[in-house]
């Protein structure tokens, strides 16, 4: 199997970017429920921002794509999801360092490394209904083969599904305390779409 190279990820993300714009508006009805009714526009212009960054100054490698992306996320997010997301895309393209080219493997670890930087940055854990109940499982199916991008997205949307039940313990959800009960976090949903992203790039 070919290895994933500067092209892969800015498709990867330029593919995530469609689909936040395709779902910006169910994301935000899921976080008026439970939320500020913000999430899918916040993404929407740090998506936007995103994708325009890439083609003004396209990066030379992986880990500067991603580390771009973070930037840009963090400067035109304002709510907690621009942060949390900038986060892990710059600490993900910062385990990468300036390799023209990676293996599946190695996205996969340094995934993981983004996805521990989330956890330190919000205080979150699996089960506190956030983003995390998403990408935990994601990176936890990673591997070395193309394959295991498809497993990931069913972990990652599988993961976004099961906050439906759980009370949130960080966020503004959390703020409802047990009324935050029966619906879907927000930040789970567009993760899953991050990693279904990630999965269609690769065409696995
Ligand atoms: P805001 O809540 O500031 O309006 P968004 O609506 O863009 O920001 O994002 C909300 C999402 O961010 C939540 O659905 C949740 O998944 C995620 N989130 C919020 N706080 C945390 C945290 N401390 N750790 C991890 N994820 C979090
Ligand atoms: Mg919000
Ligand atoms: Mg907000």
């Amino acid at each position: 199997e070919h290895t994933l190279d500067t092209a892969f990820f800015i498709r990867w993300l330029t593919t995530a970017a469609q689909a936040v714009e395709r779902e910006a508006d169910r994301l935000t009805e899921l976080d008026s429920a439970i939320g500020d009714a913000d999430h899918g526009s916040n993404l929407q212009r740090g998506f936007r921002a995103v994708t325009a960054a890439l083609a003004q100054e396209p990066p030379g490698s992986p880990g500067a794509v991603l580390a771009l992306a973070g930037k840009r996320l963090i400067s035109t997010v304002g709510g907690a999801s621009g942060p949390l997301y900038g986060t892990l895309l710059r600490r993900t393209g910062k385990a990468l360092g300036d390799a023209p080219e990676v293996s599946p493997a190695q996205l996969a670890e340094a995934l993981r490394v983004g996805v521990a930087a989330v956890a330190q940055l919000g205080g979150a854990k699996a089960g506190d209904k956030t983003m995390l109940d998403a990408l935990e499982p994601a990176v936890g199916a990673l591997g070395a083969s193309y394959a295991t991008f498809a497993e990931a997205a069913g972990a990652a949307g599988d993961g976004a599904l099961a906050t439906v039940p759980l009370q949130a313990r960080k966020g503004r959800a959390s703020y409802l305390g047990e009324r935050s009960i029966g619906h879907q976090d927000p930040g789970a949903t567009s993760s899953a779409l991050l990693i279904t992203a990630l999965a269609d790039a690769a065409g696995a």
